[in-house]
């Protein structure tokens, strides 16, 4: 009869329900380095053992991680494979992350000037527009090597040869009677060192 049911605990209004300082507590034991950081060091082949060994040496974050500065240290302070600490390190020091420069360069040779007044030309502009700006043809007549017709931009319409530069017309001439193929001409010119075309130079006078 005085037995009544103890009260049980899960009854109690007041339980605590869980509380938000978990997280906390977990990225305490690795170190100050964050989440994301872990992650990140997880993503590079390091084990959560090895993060927290590396936090116990006093590594908190990738700040620290630039400090060590090279691989080798890293690998020997928290016992990593060679690959691993500088895969960490490659990271650490942003050298992945750095996109080549001259891969920025725009198509600068894309872009026409008008050779009279120097306006840059539209975006749709087409070998043989007018300048906008100064009404005349914008780009240079070039003479084609192979069949002697003339015309704008850098494909002889007549014979489809690529124009070479005005100056090395005669070369182009010669390359042609010595029976290089039309498509070879010009970049058999561009590739010739200035030293090659002099003594090119030298053989076309005697035509
Ligand atoms: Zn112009
Ligand atoms: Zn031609």
């Amino acid at each position: 009869m005085a037995k009544i049911s103890p009260k049980s605990k899960a009854a109690r209004p007041g339980a605590k329900k869980s509380k938000p300082g978990i997280r906390a507590e977990a990225q305490k034991a690795s170190g100050g380095f964050t989440e994301l950081e872990k992650n990140i060091l997880l993503s590079k082949g390091m084990s959560a053992k090895q993060i927290e060994k590396l936090a116990a040496q006093g590594v908190q974050g990738k700040k620290d991680l630039k400090h060590i500065g090279d691989a080798g240290t890293l690998a020997e302070l928290a016992a990593l494979p060679p690959k691993v600490a500088e895969q960490v390190m490659s990271w650490a020091l942003g050298l992945t992350a750095t996109p080549a420069k001259d891969s920025i360069v725009v198509q600068a040779g894309d872009v026409v000037l008008c050779v009279h007044c120097n306006a840059k030309q539209p975006k749709d502009y087409k070998s043989g527009d007018l300048c906008g700006a100064c009404g005349k043809q914008a780009e240079p007549i070039m003479a084609c090597f192979w069949c002697g017709a003339t015309g704008p931009g850098k494909f002889c319409r007549q014979c489809g040869a690529e124009f070479v530069p005005t100056g090395e017309l005669e070369l182009g001439i010669l390359l042609k009677r010595e029976g290089l193929p039309k498509h070879e001409i010009p970049a058999q010119l561009r590739s010739m060192s200035q030293a090659e075309k002099d003594s090119l130079w030298g053989r076309a006078r005697r035509y």
